[in-house]
C-alpha cells in the first residue's frame, strides 16, 4: 500500500517515526538523538529524498538530516524510507528560514542545497536558498571547516549564486559549470530527481562547493 493513498500527507506525517516533530527539542543534542558522534549533514529543499537517501546508505558512519518544506513532496521520501529505514537518517517538514532554531552553533558539518527553487522575481531573492540572507544562517549552524555544496542547472539562480559568495566571507573551494564532464567534481556524484531530469534535456549542471 502506498502511504499517500492511507490518509493526507500531514497526518502520514505526523505518524512517521523516521520525521522529528519537534525539531527545535533537539538544538545542540543531534549526536545524542543518532546516539554516535559521527557528523551531521544536512539537504536543504531534499524534494523526494533520492540523494540524500543515497548518501546515508554510502556513508553508514554520517548521520543525515533531510528538510523538505512541503509535506506532499516529503510523502515520497518516507515511502521511501519505509522501504528501505537507514538509521543514520530522519527528515523534517520545516521551511528552512528557521534553520538557527533547529541546529546549534557548528553543529552542521556539511549543507547540500540541490536544485533549489529559483525565486526569479527580485523582490524574492532572499527567498532563494543560496542568498545571503540564508548564508548568514548556515555560518551560525556550520561548523568552522564545514562546506556547502550547492548544484543546479539554472543559470541566472548560479550567477546570482556567485554573486552571494563574492560578496560575503564565504571562498569558493571548487566550482564547475559542467559537473557532468568535469573529471574531478563528477567523480561520485549523486544525481537528485531534479538533476536526472534536467541533465537528460541536455542542460549543463552547475555546482559549486564553498568554505569561509
Ligand atoms: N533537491 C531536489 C532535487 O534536486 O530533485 C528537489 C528540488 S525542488 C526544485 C526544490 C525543493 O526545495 C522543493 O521540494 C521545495 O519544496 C524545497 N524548498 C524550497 N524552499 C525551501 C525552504 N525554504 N525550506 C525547505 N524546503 C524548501
Amino acid at each position: 500500500m502506498r502511504l499517500r493513498n492511507v490518509t493526507g500527507s500531514r497526518d502520514v506525517i505526523a505518524a512517521s517515526p523516521y520525521v522529528i516533530h519537534e525539531p527545535e527539542l533537539l538544538k545542540g543534542k543531534w549526536k545524542e538523538h543518532f546516539g554516535n558522534d559521527n557528523p551531521v549533514r544536512i539537504e536543504i529543499g531534499m524534494g523526494k529524498g533520492r540523494f540524500i537517501m543515497a548518501l546515508a546508505k554510502e556513508n553508514p558512519n554520517i548521520n543525515y538530516v533531510g528538510i523538505e518544506k512541503y509535506s506532499t513532496v516529503l510523502l515520497r521520501g518516507l515511502e521511501k524510507m519505509a522501504a528501505d529505514p537507514l538509521p543514520n537518517l530522519c527528515f523534517i517538514r520545516m521551511d528552512a528560514e528557521d534553520i538557527v532554531d533547529i541546529f546549534d552553533k557548528g553543529e552542521v558539518d556539511r549543507i547540500y542545497l540541490n536544485f533549489s527553487d529559483p525565486w526569479p522575481k527580485d523582490r524574492h531573492a532572499k527567498r532563494r536558498l543560496p542568498s545571503h540572507q540564508f548564508l548568514e544562517r548556515y555560518d551560525i549552524i556550520l561548523q568552522a571547516d564545514g562546506q556547502i555544496e550547492f548544484k543546479t542547472d539554472n543559470k541566472d539562480l548560479f550567477t546570482f549564486a556567485e554573486e552571494e559568495v563574492a560578496e560575503s566571507k564565504w571562498e569558493l573551494k571548487a566550482i564547475t559549470y559542467d559537473l557532468h564532464n568535469d573529471p574531478i567534481m563528477s567523480v561520485g556524484n549523486i544525481m537528485t530527481e531534479y538533476e536526472e531530469k534536467f541533465s537528460s534535456m541536455g542542460n549543463p549542471i552547475y555546482k559549486y562547493i564553498i568554505k569561509r
